[in-house]
């Protein structure tokens, strides 16, 4: 794959910059590709090569944008390996977790939007009128590094099924794994246009995507300041907004009779220290009930031992390394404020030095104050935050205390756990051991964001509509 040219108008160019962006493979502090640094010019060419191709593919029938979707997704399975060790390599997510969850289960949600697509009510008829669906028009993605596939597929599947045209600004950290979408767009035939990739720095690509007059709507996910800084500037020229952003989410536990939290313990790390804690889902709050904390503490750290750090390639490792120096960095400055503000440290702690790669191992502060720093603020590593709470409205008091409110959990006796979900602000809650629903929607309360990912209603969000008053002569 030559990761040295941008994708536009159907055709693999160099960027204008003539400069490049270094990528390092977080486990071993190593540069082992570039990618061009896209500018303003870059994105000039990609907006109008989307917009011109946007008449024609929008009055494709959607039967014929599935078939060269299935065409793609066809692709897209056939490079599996690659795109596993690429992820790897870019990322530093350990082998299993990177191939069931950051490559498979695109796939899985690649087919679910597919599937979905003829189901989305795009006409409604009233009494004077008939209300339309259409697609917004050029839409400009611009996507994080924790899943630099899953966030990616979340947008451009949805946005191009509804018939809509794109431009990627994948992160900077991670851009590798979007060159083999690209790929596949391009030998699944895709007209010349539809799809764009323009590699760059959020302040120098995703400025000039937000405030392009060609783009039509922006489709964010990333922080929450970076999400306002990129929603003021689309707001100038009132570009449709969708924003995902950040999270500090809450897991509270129940008090169990027998005094047995294996379960929803493990429920909680399987959260936090997935993708070494860099997932804006993070259960990063553990509600506790105040009389059990000390038999809950002990049971975390003996689980804690099952969650081993190590060298992403090891099939049987469960953390690699952070992403990068600046996220070691930002994580060990947490750990030390945690220290510094008086939580008691069960687990982990600072790590000694990132001269092998930047592994942060779990680390597992209890006594925690919901108004500590490390309680407020997205730490984003594998940091957990054990909060004691006195009773059911106390906590849910500590879990909507947040400016977040993405995701939470509930672990006890069934309609006791719904009834407080209900209480919580946030878009998602997990009640005890339940998977998710792929085409359930996934988005943000509060600071967390605005719009919907995910099933119909992250189809919706690529569209727009027009109503028609036709009953008279
Ligand atoms: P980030 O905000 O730094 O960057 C996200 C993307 O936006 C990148 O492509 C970046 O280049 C670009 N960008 C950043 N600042 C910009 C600006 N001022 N103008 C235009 N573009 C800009 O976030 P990150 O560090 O890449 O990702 C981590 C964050 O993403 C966490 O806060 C996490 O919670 C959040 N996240 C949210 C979801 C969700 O679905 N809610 C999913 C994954 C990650």
């Amino acid at each position: 794959m030559d990761f040295e040219k941008l994708y536009i108008d159907g055709q693999w160019v160099p960027g204008a910059s003539g400069q490049f962006i270094e990528v390092e493979n977080p486990a071993e502090r190593r540069i082992f590709a570039r990618v061009p640094r896209g500018n303003a010019e870059d994105v000039d060419k990609a907006a109008k090569a989307a917009h011109k191709a946007l008449p024609a593919w929008s009055a494709l029938p959607l039967a014929q944008r599935i078939a060269l979707m299935e065409k793609f997704l066809t692709i897209f399975k056939s490079q599996e390996d690659d795109l596993i060790d690429i992820t790897i390599k870019e990322l530093g997510s350990p082998y299993s977790f990177t191939k069931s969850s950051q490559v498979e289960y695109q796939y899985v949600r690649t087919r679910s939007y597919i599937d979905l697509a003829p189901k989305v009510p795009m006409v409604e008829k009233m009494a004077c009128s008939t209300t339309y669906r259409e697609p917004v028009g050029v839409i400009g993605c611009i996507t994080p590094w924790n899943y630099p596939l899953g966030q990616v597929i979340q947008k451009i599947i949805p946005a191009l099924l509804m018939g809509n045209t794109v431009i990627l600004k994948p992160s900077q950290h991670t851009p590798l794994s979007s060159y083999y979408l690209a790929d596949a767009f391009e030998k699944a035939d895709f007209p010349k246009g539809v799809f764009n990739l323009v590699t760059g720095r959020g302040g120098e690509v995703g400025d000039a995507l937000s405030s392009h007059p060609l783009v039509d709507m922006i489709s964010f996910t990333g922080s929450t300041s970076g999400g306002i800084t990129v929603g003021k500037r689309a707001l100038e020229s009132v570009k449709h907004i969708s924003l995902e952003l950040g999270g500090k989410s809450p897991y509270v536990i129940l008090p169990a009779a027998s005094h047995d939290y294996t379960d929803p313990i493990h429920i909680c790390f399987n959260s936090i220290f997935l993708n070494s804690g860099q997932t804006c889902t993070a259960f990063s709050r553990l509600l506790v009930p105040e009389n059990e904390k000390e038999t809950i503490e002990k049971q975390l750290v003996k689980i804690a031992a099952e969650y081993t750090v190590g060298d992403p390639t090891d099939h049987t490792v469960k953390l690699g390394p952070v992403s990068s120096l600046q996220q070691y960095k930002k994580i060990s400055e947490y750990i030390q404020k945690g220290m510094d503000e008086g939580a008691r440290l069960l687990l982990g702690g600072l790590p000694q030095s990132p001269d092998k790669g930047y592994y942060i191992a779990p680390t597992i502060f209890t006594d925690v104050k919901n108004d500590m720093t490390i309680a407020q603020d997205e730490i984003f590593g594998p940091v957990l935050c054990v909060i004691p709470y006195k009773d059911e409205d106390d906590a849910v008091r500590i879990a909507n205390d947040v400016r977040y409110g993405l995701n939470a959990g509930v672990f006890g006796p069934k309609e006791k756990a719904i009834a407080l979900a209900h209480r919580i602000q946030a878009g998602n809650v997990y009640i005890n051991a339940s998977p998710r629903d792929t085409e359930a929607p996934f988005g943000g309360y509060k600071e967390s964001g605005l719009g919907r990912e995910g099933g119909i209603y992250g189809m919706i969000e690529f569209t727009q509509q027009k109503a028609l008053f036709d009953s008279g002569k």
